[in-house]
């Protein structure tokens, strides 16, 4: 079926005045920061600690879709405020998740690039609510999507006025827990060679474990990927959530610093 507007918006989406763009090998668009946003604190020390290597976004999430009710669910509206302090305080973009309908509002006024979790891609209500807002958004796949649900689903946030839509390949569902999902690097290749679309993947929750993030995140955009969603915590064994996948600060810089930041960095 057709795609119009993701054929029309083509392989450049700009938050502000950074450039996310197809295949960018060059010059990675870097997206780090915790699962969730734990504190005030906690959010200013990681700001602090990505900044300087020249990472774009600050990651984390406020609202928490996770698995299960009673784990911590995120610390809600207040940790909005807390990303944007941080991220505003340190030259950063914020990109965090709208896991709801209701929460879309304050999502847009203080994120710069609103995420769509991969549970949400086939929330068609959802979609449309953040297209409503005319920022841009971040379309994580739906962890057992086809390609073509995938960029509909970026159809209907564009459709509905999405500014542009960035994809964000974060793993399927496959038969092996080895590792937490299979990173569908084919699907990378494809949309950023073939259909010229920008791509991040996110390794983090791709492969579950913070040892396969390096290799992964040279694949990535190996495949062609614009840019790298990563987990981050200072003390990964005390995170409230994805610890086991969160890179410790020194590791994340030793991956930013092969993968190169942008050239305006410190
Ligand atoms: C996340 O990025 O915080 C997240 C929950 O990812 P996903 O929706 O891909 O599971
Ligand atoms: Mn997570």
């Amino acid at each position: 079926s057709p795609h119009p507007l993701l054929d029309r918006q083509g392989p450049v989406v700009m938050v502000g005045d950074v450039r996310i763009e197809a295949g960018a090998r060059r010059r990675p668009i870097w997206m780090c920061g915790p699962c969730s946003v734990e504190s005030e604190g906690h959010a200013r020390e990681v700001a602090g600690a990505v900044a300087p290597l020249g990472v774009q976004f600050l990651r984390g999430g406020a609202f928490k879709p996770r698995t299960s009710p009673y784990a911590f669910q995120g610390a809600g509206a207040e940790a909005l405020t807390w990303l944007r302090r941080a991220a505003d305080a340190h030259g950063l973009k914020v990109v965090t998740e709208a896991m709801s309908e209701v929460d879309v509002p304050a999502v847009a006024e203080h994120a710069d690039l609103i995420q769509v979790g991969s549970r949400n891609m086939h929330n068609y209500a959802l979609l449309k609510s953040i297209g409503r807002t005319g920022k841009p958004a971040l379309l994580k796949r739906g962890m057992a999507a086809t390609l073509e649900e995938w960029v509909l689903a970026a159809e209907y946030l564009l459709s509905s006025g999405a500014s542009g839509v960035v994809l964000a390949e974060r793993g399927i569902r496959s038969f092996d827990p080895v590792t937490r999902n299979l990173l569908d690097l084919g699907a990378v290749a494809l949309l950023s060679h073939v259909h010229k679309l920008p791509v991040i993947v996110d390794p983090s929750h791709g492969v579950g474990r913070r040892d396969l993030i390096l290799p992964m995140a040279r694949a990535s955009i190996g495949a062609g990927a614009a840019g790298v969603m990563i987990e981050v915590h200072e003390d990964p064994a005390r995170a409230l959530s994805d610890g086991p996948q969160a890179l410790r600060l020194a590791e994340l810089a030793a991956i930013v610093r092969e993968l190169g930041a942008a050239p305006s960095a410190a």
